[in-house]
């Protein structure tokens, strides 16, 4: 039977009024990373208490709206185990690697990763609206005091301009639609005004944090940049809510194509079932499944390859009453 998407708010917050809950501003500047904090919408663990009391742990920060998302009693629940830190994390772990994808070794300027011929990875903020444990680029990511500057931008758009076999640049960070409105605006322009870049791509998980961030005037100022590619990151089927379905409804309207990247991530959706889920609700979400990756950030959320082998296997093999595409 079809499953209904639902819109979700915990409790705590069920006197804040509308016009601040579905205002990004007000869910970026109310976001949890105290233990007091997060104890308001979550009965928290011992350990996960202990992590969230540490130093130097990984940045912590949840948008109120992807919180209401958690089940607060369920120590197992696959959002909370994307956001909320535990004591495992504090462990160093068997092949532990800062940069696990040789990104800065392919780093002609700060910020820009030019590993294949014909296209880049273009950082442009190390901020995001919500902190995933598993992040790959957790070596930069999440430092309030280290964020892309002018100058920084300045390098990178003067290499793609003097590089023409460069012909398709992914933004990332970080998070592009962290970034003030108007920055955005003048990066994409710039990009734009480079004659033999054809094909501009933005990954983003603040469609699936904060689904007010997808406002119509964010949709009419990336619709002035076509062929513009969105790639949105939905780990699994509770992240696709009504408001998520809505932003994505608003991105398509404006002609942007919308594709999902998966982690595959353990205890949190290394399970057939809900990959198949996932991929029914994609469809119904105008989203496509582009691919799922194996997590590289954390062992904690890592699976042995023989794990995530044998999910690959009985994923394809239920495919066939999946959505397809
Ligand atoms: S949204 Fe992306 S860059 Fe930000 S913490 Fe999550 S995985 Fe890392």
């Amino acid at each position: 039977m079809k499953r209904e998407f639902t819109s979700q708010r915990a409790q705590f917050y069920q006197d804040v009024p509308d016009d601040k809950w579905n205002d990004w501003r007000w869910q970026l500047s109310n976001r949890l990373n105290t233990v007091q904090e997060l104890a308001n919408v979550l009965e928290l663990s011992d350990s996960e208490k202990e992590a969230l009391g540490a130093k130097n742990l990984f940045r912590v920060d949840i948008t109120p709206y992807f919180a209401s998302l958690i089940d607060p009693n369920d120590p197992h629940d696959p959002v909370r185990r994307q956001v909320v830190p535990t004591a495992a994390e504090l462990a160093p772990f068997t092949a532990m690697m800062e940069d696990s994808l040789a990104e800065d070794a392919h780093s002609p300027v700060p910020g820009l990763v030019h590993r294949y011929p014909d296209r880049v990875l273009m950082l442009i903020t190390t901020q995001c609206a919500t902190y995933c444990r598993y992040c790959t680029r957790s070596r930069i990511v999440g430092d309030p005091t280290a964020t892309f500057s002018r100058k920084d931008f300045d390098a990178q758009i003067a290499y793609l301009e003097k590089t023409p076999q460069v012909r398709d640049v992914l933004l990332s960070g970080g998070d592009p639609f962290v970034l003030a409105p108007k920055l955005l605006d003048e990066i994409l322009g710039r990009l734009r005004a480079i004659p033999h870049i054809e094909i501009l791509r933005i990954g983003s998980r603040v469609p699936v944090f904060m689904p007010m961030r997808v406002t119509s005037e964010l949709c009419d100022m990336l619709a002035k940049y076509h062929p513009l590619w969105l790639n949105i990151h939905v780990n699994h089927p509770n992240e696709i809510t009504q408001e998520l379905a809505a932003a994505c409804d608003r991105l398509t309207r404006a002609g942007i194509p919308l594709g999902n990247q998966s982690v595959l991530l353990a205890g949190v959706n290394d399970c057939p079932h809900i990959q198949r889920q996932l991929v029914q609700d994609f469809a119904r979400a105008h989203l496509r499944l582009r691919r799922t990756h194996l997590c590289r950030g954390c062992a904690r959320r890592r699976r042995q390859n023989s794990r995530d082998a044998a999910v690959s296997n009985q994923f394809e093999r239920s495919q066939s009453c999946a959505a397809q595409f």
